[in-house]
């Protein structure tokens, strides 16, 4: 059963500088819920406001207007001796990591617990037990300048679990790191989440981040939350421009014009580009369903039998579910490709490219996938209803979470 650990209803934050007239709305009417054991990403550009929202739940900001509850307890006028006691349930990851340089990792680590009056041989042995757990063991008595940046984060993230947190929220935390160490870093916080039980907010402009761990993802821009949802849906089918142009940094697989061009020169036959849902996806926004797709491309392919070169593509997993496009080459007997085109978009987005000799032009190809109607084998060739490429009528409930 899904419990809320940390609800904002209707949360408004401005900053007004000294004397100004005019004050900025850094985060403009949010209202989110994240689950007890979530990891949930909140993705946006630079100046959207993900900072100012996360800093609402450790109340190191409070809200203009709306409510703040974390692990229960409404915490927007909570004083600061109350907040002590949850503070310690909520631990901070930093892009920059901020560790003591004049501190060894091990006595950086033991911080929040000496704060805490901890008896020695206890904090010695929390500590050890730490830096066992994210992979430091054998550096506790180097100092921070003597690690790599991936290490950093390592003695950041035992530090934030020092007093056992419920929750961590990550901010930006693998921004300052390459692509491997990132990945490394990822797959700790999922130990974190997996292992402890440590719900993780993460917020971050790398849409590759938040596809490689988070469960639930919400977009903001301008202060909003313009979108949220699983994650695999909001990959899946997403709706606002500002998320589609996220995606399309973090998934492979869909040739662009250029592309197109490039392959029409090399392949004379039908391109068609065949968009890969493992399964169907729910847009939490508007409530509509899109269906799997190029799920049963193999067993049409020896179905009919007909000659095809696979000529681009790639798939990506989200939430542990495959999303991409391939673009294949079908030659052969036109109608028998007819045939198999109006089959295969029977249950797939299919984007039909046309051939060397008559292309179809790119944004007319990806804006008006083939039909999916039902009975409409030849419905390619007719040009019947080339309208929305997606319904909801296929929709049965059963795999989504
Ligand atoms: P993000 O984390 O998405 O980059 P921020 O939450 O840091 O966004 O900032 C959102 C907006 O609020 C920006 O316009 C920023 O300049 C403004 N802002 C953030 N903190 C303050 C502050 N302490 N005083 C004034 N403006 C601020």
């Amino acid at each position: 059963m899904a419990e809320p650990i940390i609800e904002l209803d209707h949360v408004v934050k401005e900053f007004r500088a000294k004397g100004a007239r005019t004050s900025t709305r850094a985060v403009d009417d949010v209202s989110l819920s994240i689950d007890k054991g979530d990891i949930f990403g909140i993705i946006g550009y630079s100046g959207a406001g993900k900072s100012t929202l996360v800093r609402m739940i450790n109340a190191l900001e409070r809200p203009t207007s709306g409510t703040v509850r974390v692990l229960g307890q409404d915490i927007t006028s909570l004083g600061e001796s109350s907040l002590r006691p949850l503070r310690q349930k909520i631990g901070m990851i930093f892009q920059q990591f901020n560790l003591f340089s004049t501190k060894t990792v091990a006595q950086n680590v033991a911080y929040p617990l000496v704060l805490d009056h901890w008896r020695k041989d206890y904090l010695e042995r929390r500590v050890n037990l730490l830096l066992r757990f994210v992979g430091l063991a054998d550096q506790a008595d180097k100092y921070p300048s003597q690690l790599s940046g991936g290490q950093k984060q390592r003695v950041g993230i035992a530090r934030a679990l020092a007093t056992n947190p419920e929750i961590i929220l990550a901010d930006e935390a693998t921004s300052a790191l390459d692509p491997e160490t990132t990945g490394e870093v990822l797959d700790l916080l999922k130990q974190v989440n997996q292992v402890l039980g440590v719900t993780i907010v993460l917020i971050t402009h790398q849409m590759n981040v938040v596809q490689q761990i988070a469960n639930h993802v919400a977009v903001m821009s301008d202060g909003r939350v313009v979108e949220r949802g699983d994650a695999y849906s909001l990959f899946a089918s997403p709706e606002q421009e500002v998320t589609k142009r996220f995606i399309a940094t973090a998934i492979s697989g869909l040739p662009d014009a250029e592309r197109v061009v490039d392959i029409h020169r090399q392949w004379a036959g039908r391109i068609v580009t065949v968009l890969i849902r493992q399964k169907e996806a729910r847009n939490e926004l508007n409530g509509s369903w899109v269906s799997a797709s190029g799920q049963n491309i193999s067993e049409l392919i020896s179905k009919y039998a007909i000659p095809t070169n696979l000529v681009y593509g790639g798939i990506d997993t989200v939430a542990g579910s495959a999303i991409g496009a391939m673009t294949y080459e079908l030659a052969g007997d036109a109608a028998l490709v007819e045939d198999f085109l109006g089959e295969l978009a029977l249950n797939s987005d299919v984007f039909d490219f046309g051939t060397r000799q008559a292309p179809v032009e790119y944004g007319e190809a990806v804006l008006r996938p083939m039909p999916r109607k039902a009975g409409t084998v030849s419905a390619a060739a007719d040009g019947d209803g080339r309208s929305a490429g997606q319904t909801d009528e296929d929709h049965d409930g059963g795999e989504t979470r």
